[in-house]
């Protein structure tokens, strides 16, 4: 019998009060598969992420995540949201703000357990950020916040991993090294999907490239596509969505 998807859409379509911004989505992620979601600013990159945590009112059609509804696979979802989502001036250090990960683990009022704390720290050490563990999150640089993000979603154990525009703001050196985490963990089972315009660095970390633009126009294993087709797509140059190389044919 075959493994239940991670994330199975049909006919998913999303939106804010009247207007649509996506529509007839379908789309099947199988364990271990790192995504990327790709398409211009305002696509509905994030409304398709958001939509999979079940915090769009009035999504419609079939959203199952790991056989669930969005809301009862919460707790098996570690999200990384934009950077600037998150509140940096909060005074808190770094393994605090990794512990905040653990929230659904610890219920109301609970103190954090020795396995929450092992959780936490494993997830920093996963992260490369052992070194920051006392520091205050507001003097972090850019490419330490992705690190706490990323760790905070890790603390949880997820099964499916959801990064929204992780490249934003952040070095060259530490989106290498986050590429090669992101590889490795799915190599572990882990499934990744990420948002991103940076369709270059997409093509060059992800297994497979999913392209938004109202609805999903694009389906194909990274590599199969180049990045003049891409960059057309993209760009909304070419009309004709590359069909030449579809998922699972490079
Ligand atoms: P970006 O790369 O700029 O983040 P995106 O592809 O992630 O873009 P979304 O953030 O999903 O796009 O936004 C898609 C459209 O939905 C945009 O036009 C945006 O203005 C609109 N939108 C997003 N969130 C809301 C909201 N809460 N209420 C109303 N409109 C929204």
């Amino acid at each position: 019998m075959s493994e239940t998807p991670v994330i199975s859409l049909v006919n998913m379509g999303a939106g804010y009060g009247k207007r649509t911004i996506l529509s007839e989505v379908n789309l099947t992620v199988e364990r271990g598969e790192f995504v990327g979601l790709i398409g211009a600013n305002g696509a509905g990159k994030t409304t398709l992420l958001r939509s999979l945590l079940g915090l769009v009112p009035g999504a419609t059609g079939e959203i199952r995540i790991l056989g669930s509804t969005p809301a009862s696979a919460r707790t098996r979802i570690g999200y990384v949201p934009q950077k600037h989502q998150f509140q940096w001036d909060f005074p808190i250090t770094v393994k605090d703000a990794v512990m905040t990960g653990r929230s659904a683990h610890l219920g109301l009022f609970k103190r954090p357990s020795s396995d929450d704390w092992v959780a936490v720290f494993s997830a920093i050490k996963r992260a490369g950020i052992d070194h920051l563990s006392q520091r205050i999150i507001g003097e972090l640089s850019g490419g330490q916040r992705q690190r706490v993000l990323l760790a905070r979603a890790l603390a949880a154990a997820p099964e499916l991993l959801l990064l929204d525009e992780p490249f934003t703001g952040v070095d060259a050196p530490t989106q290498d090294m986050l590429n090669v985490l992101y590889r490795e963990l799915a190599a572990e089972g882990l499934t990744i999907v990420m948002s991103t315009h940076d369709m270059l660095s997409a093509r060059e970390a992800c297994t497979r490239l999913v392209g938004v633009r109202e609805t999903l126009a694009l389906d194909a294993t990274a590599r199969s596509l180049s990045v003049q087709e891409l960059h057309h797509w993209l760009t909304g140059r070419s009309e004709q969505t590359p069909t030449l190389h579809q998922k699972g044919t490079a």
